[in-house]
């Protein structure tokens, strides 16, 4: 394989982005100057390095020397809630609305209605353990309203059953669109569908 179907290829891997763009980025790769490529280069390869894994509700952050998160560290932050989020990004768009003060749970992905794809089920049951010991009162399903975000929510309420006398379980209010995904949902919407969140 050439240099430029390989690197094409490699980005072809990216979500969202197919073989034909994944080529167009390696055009744009080779218009740009050689320092901006190096730029780009050594910023992929320092991510290892300079990112890290919270070992809490396992979003990436910039670690520094502290495992954990900011939000996760933070002792003034609501014990009493832990909202499940499909990925980085969406707990991003609900600290943007600020609006919710409690802890949060990346569940890393969506379980998609073919049977493929994979939620962080073993980490959130040992996290929901944990936070049951803290004063866990409600955990919030903070999914997108997408066909995929109601198929993986259903299966982490059934993965929650065992709890259910415990502690509340909740889901954001629908005032998100019908097939919105969570991360392009703007704050008076998010704080709209928590306030509105309906309990199971
Ligand atoms: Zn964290």
């Amino acid at each position: 394989m050439d240099h430029i179907d390989e690197l094409a290829t490699a980005l072809a891997r990216f979500p969202g982005i197919g073989p034909r763009q994944g080529k167009r980025f390696v055009f744009y790769l080779l218009a740009v100057s050689a320092a901006e490529r190096a730029k780009l280069a050594e910023l992929i390869a320092s991510l290892g390095k300079n990112v890290r894994q919270c070992p809490e509700c396992l979003r990436f952050h910039n670690g520094g020397t502290t495992a954990f998160c900011n939000y996760c560290s933070d002792k003034t932050r609501d014990d009493s809630q832990l909202m499940l989020v499909e990925r980085d990004q969406d707990l991003a768009a609900v600290e943007r609305a600020s609006s919710y003060r409690g802890r949060y749970f990346v569940l890393g992905g969506v379980l998609t209605l073919s049977g493929k794809g994979a939620i962080r089920e073993k980490e959130l049951l040992k996290i929901i353990e944990k936070r049951l010991k803290n004063g866990l009162k409600e955990i919030v399903l903070a999914l997108s309203a997408t066909s995929e975000g109601e198929h993986t929510s259903d299966h982490v309420r059934k993965l929650l059953a065992p709890w259910r006398d415990n502690v509340k379980i909740s889901e954001l209010g629908r005032g998100l669109a019908t097939g919105s995904e969570l991360e392009y949902s703007d704050a008076e919407t998010l704080r709209a569908a928590l306030t509105n969140r309906k309990e199971f």
